[in-house]
């Protein structure tokens, strides 16, 4: 099976609004239980799932060659008499077959066997034997060669020899014969017209299937290695468009419902533009215009909001709620930390209280009377916007009205907690919704695994930042490190020392923490040295940030905690210890949080040796790009598209066959053509899904 193949994830069934368990697909296998246990392994449930598993690569055995023309490095087919077959002991068991054809020997060896096969190579016996011929000390030689019994002149195949991707327990002919009687009983009908599929430059469905398992022997062989050949092209769109067409589908019916209906008054909002010391961005402007329309419609909005670390996402979603609350409607914004959500609470209440709107703070590590008063004045209606945690949707809060729902890193959270928030309305409507990425997601990612949301881009970055200048220095400099940073902090500059991830274990992350916190305090003894880690307790983990902002602390010693939303624009110089282990995102994320004022800033990946080929690959990416969304491309070619998807991938039909990266052009062609399809009503809409999700069903309801 493809290696990129994201895992489905399994999720606890929670009290609101469950995810429903996808059915199981049509069962028609011809097959006992212990074979069907066999290739479920391969993810083979129907027939129509056998037609789908398609090679790993080819054997050439349409044509026999003569052994002495044989050693050539390549695999071949030969064809000989059996003269003798022996087991040997030299020094290890070993069966020794000598054939001859004509004037030329062959020896063949095995050093496993069963002694079927000792009968099966029965002196006289004629074999066809496929695979590599070398010299050996007799001559010709073959070890463990593919081995059958023929009749002289016998038939040989006419097409390729399909090799499949297969399980132990399950040989390469009993599969290659389930996919053969798959082949010739399912009907394998198309599902696509025959004048659509000439525009389109496409071949027939039956025929490209059967291209790809039974190739002939003048097939371009690199295409169909590469994936490039058109037989190719037919299954990767086929599969794009089962994927388009659920998704958009699932756009649609969303847009069939009910939302309030929230046009922009301008008072609210622009009162706002008219506080702040700056002017929105072009880009800002363009998605706050795009947004201000989708609330103004009366069906609920779904849209997710990209845009590179710093691009200014905020400010946008805060015109955005205050446009819902210019018509009478509550907010809620949610973050998946509670260092993240306090940035935007702080942020946001500094925005909006002066304008007279009632902004709240809700989060898990409230005390008890504090958050019974904020889920309190929810409920009421007096909190006008709601900023917080996984808190916000626990069924102790309900709101009064709801009209606009916003989440911030939405991939770190789960269909099913958007969907409770959802169902938190407390109006009987749909609240609209507006999702930000803090990670950039590919176009390709986007056009197709989010192909049921709006998606708006915020492509460029407030006027007056000068980009931060990144550097990879081995962990044996250090010295030069610190000296850099106390030359900083000299200067009135701020910087930030990033503590090691340590993925297996918090407590040696913890430890870690208290170290390096430790080591910089003696390190430098006239800085002020703060620390901040995930297991401090809120309120000290805010008084640590308003230190840091206020300049009481010159060198933060971090975790990875500070990897989103902090926002100190004096900070000016990034430290990251053992940069080899994160990931592409995590490390932009973090070198995103210095670069946020006009001084010129710095970013310094520490890193260990030896490096791992990614490691090193990852970091000469990040060393050489500072576009968010061409790391994220990078990133998608290096990874796959599994890490992006998070929560998605519980319901997104997946892709095998189509590469985001190479198949943009079908993306495109699939895309369009879905929402004709549709539109048109098209009966090949659900011919089509049945054939390629047939009953897997997908839910992308949030
Ligand atoms: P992100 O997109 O990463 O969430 P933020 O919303 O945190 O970015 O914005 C980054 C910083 O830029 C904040 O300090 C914000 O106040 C500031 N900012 C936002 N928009 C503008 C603008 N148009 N001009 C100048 N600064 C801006
Ligand atoms: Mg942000």
């Amino acid at each position: 099976m493809s290696g990129r193949e994201p895992k489905r994830q399994a999720k606890a069934a929670p009290p609101v609004a469950a995810e429903p368990a996808p059915v199981a697909p049509r069962d028609d296998l011809v097959a006992g239980p212990v074979v069907r246990t066999k290739l479920a392994k391969l993810g083979i449930h129907s027939r129509f799932d056998l037609v789908l598993h398609l090679p790993l690569r080819y054997e050439d055995e349409t044509k026999l060659t003569p052994i002495s023309e044989a050693g050539t490095g390549e695999p071949v087919l030969v064809e000989a008499d059996v003269i003798e077959c022996e087991v040997k002991y030299r020094p290890r068991r070993t069966l020794v077959v000598k054939l001859a054809e004509g004037k030329d020997e062959l020896w063949v060896r095995f050093l496993n066997f069963y002694p079927s096969q000792v009968k099966q190579m029965a002196p006289g016996r004629r074999l066809r034997l496929f695979g590599e011929v070398r010299p050996g000390f007799f001559g010709a030689e073959m070890v463990h060669p593919k081995v059958r019994v023929v009749e002289k002149d016998a038939p040989l195949p006419s097409s390729l020899t399909p090799v499949y991707p297969t399980t132990a327990g399950m040989s390469q002919a009993n599969l290659r014969g389930f996919i053969e009687h798959a082949l010739d009983t399912l009907l394998l009908d198309d599902t696509l017209e025959p004048e659509l599929l000439e525009r389109l430059a496409l071949g027939p469905f039956r025929e490209c299937v059967l291209t790809l398992h039974r190739p002939p022997p003048d097939v371009a062989r690199e295409s169909l290695d590469e994936r490039t050949h058109p037989a190719w092209r037919r299954l990767k769109f086929d599969e794009l468009l089962a994927q388009q067409l659920a998704m958009r589908i699932a756009y649609r019916e969303r847009r069939g419902k009910a939302a309030a209906r929230m046009p922009d008054k301008h008072t609210l909002t622009n009162a706002l533009e008219k506080s702040l010391p700056f002017t929105l961005t072009r880009a800002q402007k363009k998605a706050h215009a795009t947004i201000a329309h989708d609330l103004g419609q009366p069906h609920p909005m779904r849209r997710l909001l990209q845009g590179d670390v710093g691009s200014g996402k905020t400010l946008v979603a805060a015109m955005a709620a205050l446009q819902a609350i210019e018509n009478g409607w509550q907010v809620a914004l949610m973050a998946p930390t509670e260092i993240l959500a306090e940035q935007h609470y702080l942020k946001l209440a500094h925005w909006l209280e002066p304008l007279g709107v009632k902004v709240s703070w809700l989060a898990g590590s409230l005390k008890a009377r504090a958050k019974k008063a904020a889920v309190e004045a929810i409920a009421r209606g007096e909190t006008q916007l709601a900023v917080g945690t996984h808190a916000l949707f626990q069924d102790d809060v309900v709101f009064e009205r709801l009209g606009l729902a916003i989440v911030d890193e939405q991939h770190r959270f789960g269909v099913v907690q958007r969907l409770a928030l959802a169902a938190k309305a407390g109006t009987g409507l749909e609240p609209h919704q507006l999702m930000m990425s803090a990670t950039p997601i590919p176009r390709t990612l986007s056009m197709s695994y989010y192909a049921d949301l709006d998606v708006s881009v915020i492509d460029e970055l407030p006027p007056g930042r000068t980009p931060v200048v990144t550097k990879l220095v081995e962990e044996s400099r250090r010295d030069e490190v610190i000296r850099r940073v106390r030359e900083s902090c000299a200067e009135g500059e701020q910087a930030y020392w990033v503590c090691p991830l340590i993925e297996e274990s918090e407590t040696l992350q913890l430890k870690t923490a208290l170290e390096t916190f430790e080591a910089m305090k003696a390190t430098f003894p006239d800085l002020a040295v703060g620390l901040v880690h995930g297991r401090l307790k809120p309120d000290e983990k805010a008084q640590v940030m308003a230190d840091f902002k206020a300049k009481r602390v010159q060198l933060l010693v971090a975790t990875t905690v500070i990897e989103v939303g902090v926002d100190v624009p004096n900070a000016t110089l990034m430290v990251i210890e053992h940069a080899e282990r994160m990931g592409l995102a995590q490390l932009h994320q973090l070198r995103g949080r210095v670069g946020r004022g006009t001084a010129r800033s710095l970013a310094i990946l520490l890193y260990h040796q030896p490096l791992s080929e990614t490691a090193r690959e990852r970091l000469k990416i990040i060393y050489g790009n500072t576009d968010g969304f061409e790391i994220a491309r990078q990133d998608l070619l290096l990874r796959g598209p599994g890490e992006y998807l998070g929560s998605r991938q519980s319901g997104a039909p997946l892709l095998r066959f189509a590469d985001l990266e190479r198949d943009v052009d079908l993306i495109e062609l699939a895309r369009e053509l879905a929402d004709t399809m549709i539109a048109e009503r098209s009966h090949a809409v659900e011919r089509h899904l049945d054939r390629w999700l047939g009953h897997r069903q997908f839910f992308l309801k949030a």
